[in-house]
């Protein structure tokens, strides 16, 4: 994947999350105040618009800066940060083991900005699996990321807003987790 390509799969979250918008608006009103949808809309509707070219560590950079600045809630500085952090370790062609690499990063910004473990319902238990399931399965296809976010479904949330669900967080999928599978299937896209 190179800049181009990265740039194409970044665009093209714009739609995916019009289109996801009130999926994850459901999900978010069941466990949280119901604006994930609308805040991941307005997030890639921004770098649909103002992000424009340059390198993959280029393009990654102002993906993050804009996401930060247009999200919102807990999510968008998690997801912007990450993005940031992301351009650092992005070769000029990414390749599966650069992805790898980078999803590391992902995991590793999200743990320490969002001071989360695996099993406390969040973008985390998805994210945090996903290097794996690329190094083990060759690709990130849809159904193997959909799965860890369905394994957030019985958890109980202990981080976020859904932490005040306490055992009623139980039987629906995190927000976050979906919307990260999103992401994350994107990028997978870009490399195959
Ligand atoms: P808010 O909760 O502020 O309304 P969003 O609805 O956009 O923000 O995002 C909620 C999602 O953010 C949750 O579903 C969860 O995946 C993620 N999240 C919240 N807090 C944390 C945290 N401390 N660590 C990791 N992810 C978190
Ligand atoms: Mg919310
Ligand atoms: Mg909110």
């Amino acid at each position: 994947m190179n800049a181009d390509k990265l740039l194409t799969q970044l665009h093209g979250l714009k739609t995916v999350f019009d289109d996801k918008e009130s999926e994850l608006t459901a999900l978010d009103r069941e466990i949280g105040d119901g604006d994930h949808g609308v805040n991941m809309k307005r997030g890639f509707n921004a770098v649909d618009d103002k992000v424009a070219g340059g390198s993959t560590k280029e393009v990654l950079k102002q993906t993050g800066m804009t996401l930060m600045s247009s999200i919102g809630g807990a999510s968008g500085p998690l997801y912007g940060f990450s993005f940031v952090k992301m351009s650092d370790a992005a070769n000029d062609e990414i390749d599966a083991d650069n992805l790898a690499e980078m999803l590391e990063i992902f995991s590793k910004t999200v743990a320490d900005k969002g001071k989360v473990e695996g099993g406390e319902k969040t973008m985390y238990d998805v994210i945090s699996k996903s290097a794996d399931v690329l190094r083990e399965t060759g690709g990130l296809k849809m159904e193997d990321l959909q799965q860890l976010a369905e394994d957030t479904k019985d958890m109980i949330a202990t981080k976020g807003r859904a932490a005040y669900f306490k055992e009623k967080s139980k039987g629906t999928i995190d927000p976050g987790a979906q919307s990260a599978v999103y992401i994350i299937h994107a990028l997978g896209e870009g490399v195959n």
